[in-house]
C-alpha cells in the first residue's frame, strides 16, 4: 500500500498534503516535492505520527519554516512534519526575571515582538531571524556574536525512541556556535523552549531592535531566495591572524570575508550564485537548482582550503 493510502487510513481526521512542493516552500526555492506533508496542531497529533512512523518504519523529517535547508531535487520520501503548535506563556516573574515558554512552531520574530511588548529583554538581536523557535533552538541561532541558547532555562524534547517528553537543561542541549545536541541525535524532537529574559523599559528594547534591523538590512541580501549564510564562521587561527590582523582579536572569522578575500563574489553555477553583498549569502537567480547549491559549495570550499588552508562547513541542513 502506499504512503498515503497508509496515513489516510490511519489518521483519517489528518488533512495531509501528497506530493507537496516543498523546495518551492522552502525560502531557498531549491528542490523537489515531499511525498507527504502534515502540519500538526499540537503536540498530541505530532505525537501519534512520530510514534507511528517509528513503528511502521517510514522515514520522517521535522521542519520548522523550511528557512535553513536545502531540499533535495528528487524530493524526500516518507513524511514532513511541521510543528505547527506555537503558543508563549508567561511561567514565572520574579523581581527582574522573566520565564517565558515558547512551542517549537512560534516564529523567532514573533517570540522576540511579543516579548518586548510585555518589557522582556534578551532576545532583541534575534528579531529579523527567519523561522521558528524549534529551528532556533536546533541551529543555536546567532545574531552577531550572541547566541539564543545563552537565554535557553531548558528545552521541552519528545524523545521518539523513548516514546515519552523529557526535559533538558541548558547543559544537556550543548550548545555551543551553530551547534546543538539535537543535531547528533535526530531522535529528540524539541517541542518548546523556556527562555530567562531581564525586565527593561520598552523604549531600550526598541532601540536594540530596530538597530539589529537596520544592521540585516545594510548587511544582507534579502531581496532574493536563499537560506541565509550557507557557511558557519570557521575558527580564528594564528595563521588567519597573520594574515588579517584586523581579526587578530576574533575567535571566529566571517565566512563571507573570506570568501569575498578570495575573488568568489559573484560567482554562480546554473541560477545560484555567491552574493554581491554578503558573501556567505548563495542566492537563487530564478530556477537554481539544489544540485547547483551542492556544487557551487564545493567550488567555494576548494578555492578557501586551497588559499587560506581553512575548511569550510555548512551552516544549512541537506534534507535528503
Ligand atoms: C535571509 C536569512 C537570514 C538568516 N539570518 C540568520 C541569523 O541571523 N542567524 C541565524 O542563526 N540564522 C539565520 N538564518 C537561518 C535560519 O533562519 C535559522 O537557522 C532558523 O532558525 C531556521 O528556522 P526554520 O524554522 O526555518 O528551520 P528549518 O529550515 O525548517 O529547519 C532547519 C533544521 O532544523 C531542524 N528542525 C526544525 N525544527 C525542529 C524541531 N522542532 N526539532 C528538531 N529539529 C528541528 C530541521 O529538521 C532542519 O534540519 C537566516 C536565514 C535566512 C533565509
Amino acid at each position: 500500500m502506499y504512503l498515503a493510502q497508509i496515513l489516510k487510513q490511519h489518521f483519517p481526521s489528518f488533512d495531509f498534503s501528497f506530493d507537496y512542493p516543498l523546495g518551492q516552500k522552502s525560502y531557498f526555492k531549491v528542490g523537489g516535492k515531499a511525498e507527504v506533508f502534515y502540519s500538526a496542531k499540537n503536540r498530541q497529533e505530532a505525537i501519534d505520527l512520530l510514534l507511528f512512523c517509528q513503528r511502521e518504519n517510514i522515514k520522517f523529517y521535522v521542519v520548522g519554516d523550511l528557512s535553513n535547508v536545502v531540499i533535495a531535487d528528487e524530493g524526500l520520501k516518507g513524511l514532513v512534519l511541521h510543528l505547527g503548535f506555537d503558543e508563549l506563556r508567561l511561567i514565572s516573574a520574579h523581581n527582574e526575571e522573566l520565564v517565558y515558554q515558547a512551542d517549537s512552531g512560534l516564529k523567532t520574530s514573533t517570540l522576540v515582538g511579543k516579548v518586548a511588548l510585555l518589557g522582556a529583554s534578551g532576545l532583541e538581536g534575534f528579531i529579523g531571524v527567519p523561522g521558528t523557535v524549534g529551528a532556533a533552538i536546533y541551529n543555536n541561532a546567532h545574531y552577531l556574536d550572541n547566541l539564543i541558547g545563552n537565554y535557553v532555562k531548558q528545552v521541552e524534547v519528545f524523545d521518539v525512541k523513548k516514546a515519552a517528553i523529557v526535559q533538558f537543561t541548558r547543559e544537556k542541549c550543548e550548545f555551543a556556535y551553530e551547534q546543538s545536541i539535537f543535531q547528533k541525535e535526530p531522535n529528540l524532537l524539541i517541542f518548546s523552549a523556556y527562555f530567562t529574559l531581564k525586565k527593561l523599559p520598552l523604549d531600550q528594547i526598541k532601540q536594540k531592535m530596530q538597530l539589529a534591523i537596520k544592521q540585516r538590512e545594510l548587511t544582507q541580501p534579502l531581496n532574493l531566495p536563499s537560506s541565509g549564510c550557507i557557511f558557519r564562521n570557521p575558527k580564528n587561527n594564528e595563521h588567519l591572524k597573520n594574515l588579517f590582523p584586523q581579526f587578530s582579536q576574533a575567535k571566529f572569522i566571517p565566512a563571507g570575508f573570506l570568501i569575498e578575500q578570495a575573488g568568489l563574489k559573484g560567482v554562480s553555477e546554473g541560477d545560484i550564485q555567491v552574493s554581491e553583498k554578503h558573501a556567505a549569502f548563495l542566492l537563487n537567480l530564478g530556477h537554481g537548482k539544489s544540485a547547483d547549491v551542492q556544487k557551487l559549495i564545493a567550488k567555494v570550499k576548494d578555492v578557501i582550503l586551497n588559499k587560506f588552508g581553512v575548511i569550510l562547513e555548512e551552516e544549512v541542513f541537506y534534507l535528503k
